[in-house]
């Protein structure tokens, strides 16, 4: 269990194809431990494996509905709907941004013990899942922000 430094808009590895994860070893097991210390320490709600440094499609999750996710080589596969609102990302420090996704999702991944599982998306959830494969992809969602960024008032 450890706490890892979060790269920051900038740095390439943001910008890279994540691959899939093939079988989880000793120390994929690890990277998702940490990658859930690293969110919560930050209060985020969401962690790709990229913003560890890491390129492998592995994302964490927590809403604060007591349903902590580990999403595994995800893909979207259904989606409806629209919703418009602020997001902002562990990434980009001090910003937030207007971004439309789709008010649900259904995605498809596998847990951290290489099950099979399907995830259904609702506002907030639907918006984390979309932020968070976009990081597998390199997306940013400063890429997809309406209006550009702005800085959160503290
Ligand atoms: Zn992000």
């Amino acid at each position: 269990m450890a706490i890892r430094n979060i790269r920051v808009d900038g740095d390439s590895v943001l910008r890279k194809t994540c691959k899939p994860v093939k079988e989880i070893t000793k120390r994929t097991a690890e990277l998702i431990d940490d990658m859930f210390d690293t969110m919560y320490d930050a209060n985020g709600v969401g962690l790709a494996a990229p913003q560890v440094g890491i390129l492998k499609r592995i994302v964490v999750i927590d809403i604060g509905d007591d349903n902590p996710l580990v999403l595994i080589n995800p893909e979207i596969i259904e989606s409806d709907g629209e919703q418009t609102g602020d997001e902002g990302c562990l990434s980009l420090p001090g910003l937030v941004g207007t971004v439309t996704r789709p008010m649900h999702v259904i995605c498809k991944a596998f847990n951290e013990n290489m099950e099979e599982i399907t995830v259904e998306g609702e506002g907030l959830l639907a918006r984390a899942i979309c932020h968070e494969v976009d990081h597998l992809d390199g997306v940013l969602y400063k890429d997809l922000a309406e209006d550009g960024l702005y800085e959160t008032q503290n």
